[in-house]
């Protein structure tokens, strides 16, 4: 496998060699090896040796798009047969629907409210404590191989990590070298964060994978094709006068591309869990696999992600760990602020005081937790605010005051709105949200500030559609 990966040099070399059959034989693999929950087998425990951690972060990547999600397309064989030999959390939510507010969560177990970044001129406070520094100071190697734009080493978001590489490129530029760093690694302790953009607009995967999901659908209006720009344009045009909507077959072309965008992500995924498996360090590995936000596709007027319905809140969430018990799906609703404590109790390093989320790793075992709402904010259409319960869910546009109340657990669209049917609901929210907001209020909040920007850093934003 090493030597298909050196000799072809790229990615998409690799992917035409590899693609659906590595894929088919890690999920047959996965099949005979780990599907179903055995209550009768030994708890889960680490495995003798160092223990490697590895986070997919793949940025943009909407739950409900992944096989083991729901989706009747193949676009994720090997991340469905990550999550059959792991935990998958049905019901993860992140907390903010864009970029950097969301990983800044993500890597902080702070609330955007609490860690301050909000977007473009914000830089996380040097003050906050990182998930790679808690790792770094429990005396892991720490690499962080990051697709730039608002990963990019200068918003803060890497402090901690002791190897950055955060130039744009995708996974065929970033995947090499995260596959190198492991390879140095190998016979340590390590945590390594892999993040890239390749499902993030333009929706654009190289072929094979470009067309693989194109038949059957009619060619897109003249001229139309899901650039960062054109996407961007639809996306900013909701709140003007004249809101430019797609016809629904150039929403369902832009969707296939999309779709083979996490295809491609998915392949390359499964090429590196079997460099993993090469140098023997699979069976001791935790990986995860998450997302800071998902996709709007106009299922509530506007493209893109800025909003706090579940299309763009619902993460996925995929823990594959011997330290998780194998075949399990967590119904629990968890939130994205949750990965650092979690991550932190598998490897016995103590989380720090400021953490907002909670260790879920007592699900990973298959025990119990007590339930808990999920929290969402967005800066976006009124400061909205969301908060997620075991069955329904509420979304505050703060400026308007407008509630909205969805069962998403059957109203997957989140179409039907029932505020006005069940104020009991609302009230019982409402009580959650103030509570939270009073917490807040009693948290410090650091000052998160960038001031001017790198003119390349600049330029990769542009190129991603953030525009100003
Ligand atoms: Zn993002």
């Amino acid at each position: 496998m090493f030597q298909i990966f050196q000799s072809h040099g790229s990615l998409r070399a690799l992917g035409r060699t590899l693609s659906s059959g590595l894929a088919l034989a890690f999920a047959l693999l996965s099949l005979v090896t780990g599907c179903s929950r055995n209550p009768t087998r030994e708890p889960p425990r680490q495995k003798a040796g160092p223990h490697p951690v590895i986070i997919f972060d793949i940025d943009t990547l909407r739950a409900d798009r992944l096989g083991c999600y729901g989706n009747p397309r193949p676009t994720s064989p090997v991340i469905d047969a990550l999550a059959r030999e792991g935990v998958l959390f049905e019901w993860a939510f992140s907390q903010a629907p864009t970029t950097p507010p969301s990983q800044a969560s993500i890597l902080t177990s702070l609330y955007p409210s609490a860690h301050g970044v909000k977007g473009k001129k914000d830089r996380l406070s040097q003050e906050i404590t990182t998930l790679a520094e808690v790792f770094s100071d429990h005396g892991f190697a720490t690499g962080a191989f990051v697709d730039g734009g608002y990963m990019n080493r200068g918003f803060g978001l890497l402090q901690g990590f002791q190897t950055k590489v955060d130039r744009r490129g995708g996974l065929e530029e970033i995947g090499p070298k995260a596959l190198n760093w492991v390879r140095d690694h190998a016979d340590e302790d390590f945590l390594l964060l892999i993040h890239t953009y390749d499902v993030h607009t333009p929706y654009d995967p190289p072929e094979p994978w470009r067309s693989q999901f194109l038949e059957g659908l009619a060619p897109p209006s003249p001229g139309f094709e899901p650039t960062a720009l054109a996407m961007e344009t639809i996306r900013q045009s909701a709140s003007s006068d004249q809101p430019l909507t797609l016809p629904d077959n150039d929403v369902a072309y832009a969707l296939a591309l999309y779709d083979a965008g996490i295809r491609y992500v998915d392949d390359w995924i499964g090429s590196f869990v079997a460099e993993l498996e090469a140098l023997g360090i699979y069976d001791r590995a935790t990986l995860v696999v998450i997302s800071d936000h998902g996709e709007e596709f106009q299922e509530h007027g506007s493209v893109l992600h800025e909003k706090l319905y579940s299309t763009v809140t619902r993460v996925p969430l995929i823990i594959r760990s011997p330290l998780a018990l194998g075949g399990s799906q967590v119904p629990d609703v968890v939130e994205t602020i949750d990965l650092m404590p979690t991550l932190l109790e598998l490897v016995g390093a103590a989380a720090p005081e400021q953490v907002q989320g909670r260790s879920v790793a007592a699900l990973l075992r298959g025990e119990e937790l007590g339930p808990k709402s999920a929290i969402s904010e967005s800066r976006f259409f009124g400061r909205q605010r969301a908060v997620t319960g075991a069955s329904q869910r509420m979304i505050f546009s703060q400026e308007s005051g407008r509630i909205e109340l969805y069962e998403y657990k059957q109203d997957l669209g989140e179409q039907d709105d029932l505020a006005t049917r069940d104020p009991n609901a609302v009230s019982d929210f409402e009580g959650q949200l103030s509570d939270w907001f009073e917490w807040m209020r009693a948290t410090e909040l650091a000052a998160s500030e960038y001031g001017e920007l790198d003119p390349e850093v600049e330029e990769q934003l542009r190129a991603l559609g953030y525009l100003d």
